[in-house]
């Protein structure tokens, strides 16, 4: 949907004048919130909120409502295609909301604001013995941004997705109401909010699952150079009868090796580009108390991994902050600051392996650029209840995407074999991750993605948020033109 915004400028205007001391138009203000970690979408907002309580939120949409002014929602801006930016219109950055107000032991949940970064949350639980169940490889989002996209994490074959794992939640709707809601009361509204993308509502207060943990943790780091053989391990170590494993991650890996045919090629070598080697790396951690010494053969025996590469021993914090080294390589490399049109897919378990070999065998290994990876992502469904996360069906999924760095230059051509990896995936069965780069720009594709939850989506955006305020631009639904 395209918006004048030059009809809501003085509304906006006004607002922020009104509300100062939370409300800016400043320049630099704008243009930290004009684009995302996608770096290829940019938008610039008429103005920015920083709440500083659910009172803020019920203002600002309730003025948003009565003015047609569109207001998205922005946690830490970590999507890649303009999902938390505003053409004109509000964001709301909750991230001003970050309070923490404690575990409770009895339900085994952490109440904190939706504006908290998980490592902050992480900061505040693992020295009182507690971990969140689920937790992404990159701690610096937030905790309602990861409800609203699905949150996948290392823990996820166990626990399924962090936005499984709350209890409730508090939401102001696109009506300006605040409802609390949970798997026990409104739970129409909890099923929609949780992957809703703040399409329905703002998340303001979320209860968080976490589990008690031990202090150190053993990673076992196990190699594999076929496909099929790494899947037949996952699907062992992600048994739901089997709790031997605290998490599992995975990638794959490219070993450059000389030059083929594929695509286009270059200039003084028709048709010649880089291939890779594909390895598969396998890491799996187990907890420990402080003194004690797992039995590795316990955990490794039976694996029909080709290379054992060892084992590595962190802390509880020094684990859940193991990307870090990675995303300080991608800083030095300048890739931080490039375009980031990640396009992550989720396969139906029986064609994952004959789509990943096609797909890698076609992907020059520098298309990924500096810093850039292929997310590698076996997943068991039994542990979700989240309805709009969409994912193919059985019982065992598998997650994976090409997460480049390009820089400007090249990013029509990295679009341009994206859009073909997208959806020749589709084709195949599978679901797109929906924070990555996503160009569905029909409500007939949005129908295609949701399938049979499609009705839910539109029926839910009437109710939840009648004026269409929230979020507007990212799903096209079939009364807008
Ligand atoms: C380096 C890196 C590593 C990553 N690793 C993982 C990973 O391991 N697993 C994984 O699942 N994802 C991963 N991601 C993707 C990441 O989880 C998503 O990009 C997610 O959107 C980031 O959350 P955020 O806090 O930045 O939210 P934002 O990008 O700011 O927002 C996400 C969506 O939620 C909406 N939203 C924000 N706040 C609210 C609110 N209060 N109420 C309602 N809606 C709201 C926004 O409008 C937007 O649609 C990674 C991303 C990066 C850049």
């Amino acid at each position: 949907m395209t918006v004048d915004s030059s009809s809501f400028a003085s509304a906006i205007r006004a607002f922020a004048e009104q509300n100062a001391d939370w409300v800016f138009f400043d320049d630099a203000t704008l243009e930290e919130h004009a684009t995302d970690w996608g770096r290829w979408k940019f938008e610039t907002p008429g103005a920015v909120a920083r709440p500083r309580g659910t009172e803020d939120v019920v203002a600002l949409v309730n003025y948003c409502r009565e003015q047609g002014i569109p207001l998205t929602p922005r946690a830490h801006g970590h999507s890649q295609s303009g999902q938390s930016t505003s053409d004109g219109g509000f964001v709301l950055d909750i991230r001003s909301m970050n309070e923490i107000r404690g575990i409770d032991e009895a339900t085994g949940t952490v109440d904190c604001d939706g504006g908290v970064v998980w490592r902050v949350l992480c900061d505040y639980t693992v020295p009182r013995g507690y971990v969140p169940r689920v937790l992404t490889n990159n701690l610096a989002v937030c905790v309602a941004g990861t409800i609203s996209v699905a949150g996948i994490g290392a823990a996820s074959f166990r626990y399924g997705l962090q936005a499984d794992n709350v209890t409730e939640l508090e939401v102001v709707t696109g009506e300006g109401e605040v409802i609390v809601c949970s798997r026990e009361q409104n739970r129409d509204l909890f099923d929609v909010v949780r992957c809703g993308y703040g399409q329905f509502g703002i998340i303001t207060r979320a209860k968080v699952m976490v589990r008690p943990c031990k202090p150190k943790v053993r990673m076992y780091h196990l190699l594999y150079d076929d496909l099929g053989v790494f899947m037949k391990d996952a699907e062992r170590i992600m048994d739901p009868e089997d709790d031997k494993y605290h998490t599992l991650e995975s990638r794959s890996a490219p070993c450059p090796i000389f030059t083929k045919r594929i695509g286009e090629g270059i200039e003084l070598a028709k048709g010649m580009q880089m291939y890779a080697y594909w390895l598969y790396p396998l890491f799996l951690t187990v907890e420990y108390d402080e003194g004690e010494d797992p039995n590795d053969a316990e955990f490794i025996d039976g694996l029909n991994y080709y290379q054992n590469l060892g084992v590595v021993e962190y802390t509880q914090l020094e684990f859940l902050n193991r990307l870090e080294p990675v995303f300080e390589l991608w800083h030095r490399a300048n890739a931080w600051d490039m375009a980031h049109p990640w396009m992550e897919v989720i396969m139906p378990w029986d064609v994952a392996q004959s789509y990943i070999e096609f797909a890698q065998e076609n992907l020059p290994p520098q298309a990924l650029g500096a810093g850039g990876h292929v997310l590698l992502w076996p997943a068991c469904t039994v542990s979700s209840d989240s309805p709009l996360f969409m994912h193919p069906e059985g019982k065992f999924n598998m997650g994976w995407g090409i997460l480049p760095a390009v820089p400007q230059k090249f990013l029509d051509q990295a679009l341009n074999s994206l859009d073909m990896a997208s959806e020749m995936a589709i084709g195949y069965g599978g679901k797109r991750y929906l924070s990555g780069y996503i160009t569905f720009d029909t409500p007939e594709k949005w129908a295609a993605h949701f399938g049979d939850k499609w009705d839910l989506v539109c029926e839910a955006k009437k109710r939840w948020d009648p004026s269409g305020i929230l979020a507007p631009g990212f799903i096209q639904y079939p009364w807008e033109n």
